[in-house]
């Protein structure tokens, strides 16, 4: 999911990430491609003005706080305002003070209410230790009701039904008398839905719901339908009142456009969303993650916050001179290292690095700590002379350097080797940077 949305806001963050200055031009020129982003995703028109405008009210003048360049604030910002767009908060469930508490699931057919209930009725034994009743409401499909009973038997959970001859009103009064002698103190309710939302499906669900009040009323929506599921989720909340989204389909190809949404239009907020068919997929939604992860930032903002506790921005700003005049050298390359360890683990700060999900196989890296000491040892060994202007270093040398560093020749090779390639990639950046400064960006 968000793979569009992502690129596109990905590609506007590494534009802004590392200006010393924001101008509100290039507020104006992310905020163009940040509007243009959520409506290509989906994302209803009115809730794209509306962030837009708060964006940009923040993000111009942001150079007051010293930790983080104004690039990286106005990031910032994009992300507090994405999180705040999709609730904030994570959303818990709400139980009764005094059981059972009375779960609704509504929503239109092929949503995936009835899969949402096992899903729910599953974390809710696991996670709460609480001992469900699935009650088989969807009287109008009686393939609907051995779903259930097919779920309930896979999870081991008690399903009621009374078949498709009684009303659902009666199933559900029938079932809170039965929840009550089996000790059930959550009774998840799986009713029927219809393609489109009609009157006799709301006064059912209403008479439902007048019975005994829900707790929870969740209303389950498809993010594959976009701005569909905000018109659903608009509809249900103002003729029967919901407490609650549940998106599903969200390990699908589904532009977004509904989580950024539906908060924000039905004023409800999406308390879980379903990431595949098992009944293990689904989760509580988290508004910062998910913010988070439509920016492919990993946790970057918390490697920003890291790094500059530890490097000052002097020396930062050294260090790019030097990788631009190509005289970076061995003493600056362990003093690199240094900083690199003052921030904890190598594989965690990798593992933060945007984009880095993205490389195959660098989900699961682990860094060699050996050869990081090897690294250090070996340059160690260096005479300053050596360290600053490595060229000198031929046969006798090398030799003596791997007897003082207790490695072997080929180490120090391979380090030499590394350092040259690291030189000339350092040099092909930083054309590159410049160069891109100069094209003019197409939209
Ligand atoms: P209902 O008509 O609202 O009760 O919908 P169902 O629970 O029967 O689900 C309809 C279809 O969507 C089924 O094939 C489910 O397996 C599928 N489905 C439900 N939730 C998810 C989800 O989060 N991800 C995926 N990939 N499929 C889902
Ligand atoms: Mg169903």
């Amino acid at each position: 999911a968000f793979e569009g949305l992502a690129e596109r806001l990905q590609g506007t963050i590494q534009r802004i990430k590392g200006k010393g200055k924001v101008s509100e031009a290039d507020v104006k020129e992310m905020m163009r491609e940040v509007r243009f982003a959520l409506i290509e995703a989906d994302v209803n028109l009115k809730v794209v003005k509306e962030f837009v405008k708060k964006v940009s009210e923040r993000a111009v003048g942001v150079d007051v706080m010293k930790s983080l360049t104004p690039g990286q604030q106005v990031i910032k910002i994009v992300k507090d305002e994405l999180t705040e767009l999709m609730g904030g908060e994570q959303s818990p469930i709400q139980f009764a003070k005094k059981p059972p508490t009375v779960i609704m699931m509504v929503g239109l057919q092929g949503a995936g209410k009835t899969t949402t209930t096992g899903k729910l009725a599953n974390i809710l034994r696991k996670k709460y230790n609480r001992n469900p009743l699935l009650v088989a409401a969807d009287i109008y499909r009686p393939a609907a009701i051995q779903q259930l009973q097919t779920i309930g038997k896979q999870l081991s959970l008690p399903v009621f039904s009374l078949g498709t001859d009684v009303s659902p009103v009666e199933i559900v009064r029938q079932a809170l008398e039965k929840s009550k002698e089996d000790h059930n103190d959550v009774i998840i309710i799986d009713t029927a839905g219809r393609l489109h939302i009609d009157e006799d499906l709301m006064q059912e669900l209403k008479d439902i719901r007048a019975l005994k009040e829900p707790d929870e009323v969740f209303l389950v929506v498809d993010s594959m339908t976009g701005q569909d599921a905000v018109n659903v989720a608009q509809s249900f909340n103002e003729s029967i009142g919901i407490t609650g989204v549940v998106l599903t389909k969200l390990d699908g190809d589904t532009r977004g456009g509904a989580a950024l949404s539906i908060r924000s239009v039905a004023q409800k907020p999406i308390k879980f969303v379903g990431m595949g068919e098992k009944m293990d997929a689904l989760e509580p939604f988290h508004p910062e993650r998910m913010a988070s992860r439509i920016l492919g930032m990993g946790d970057m903002l918390s490697l920003i916050e890291k790094a500059q506790a530890n490097v000052d921005e002097e020396k930062a700003k050294e260090l790019e001179e030097k990788f631009r005049t190509q005289s970076f050298t061995f003493d600056d390359f362990i003093e690199q290292l240094n900083q690199v360890k003052k921030m904890g683990p190598l594989e965690d700060i990798i593992k933060m690095l945007p984009g880095a999900g993205k490389i195959k196989g660098l989900e699961n890296a682990k860094v060699d700590e050996k050869q990081m000491g090897r690294v250090e040892a070996i340059i160690y060994a260096m005479t300053p002379q050596e360290k600053t202007t490595p060229d000198i270093i031929n046969s006798s040398r090398k030799k003596r350097i791997a007897k003082g560093s207790g490695t072997s020749i080929q180490d120090v090779n391979r380090l030499l080797k590394q350092f040259e390639d690291m030189k000339k990639m350092m040099k092909q950046m930083s054309n590159m940077q410049q160069q891109k400064g100069k094209k003019k960006m197409k939209m």
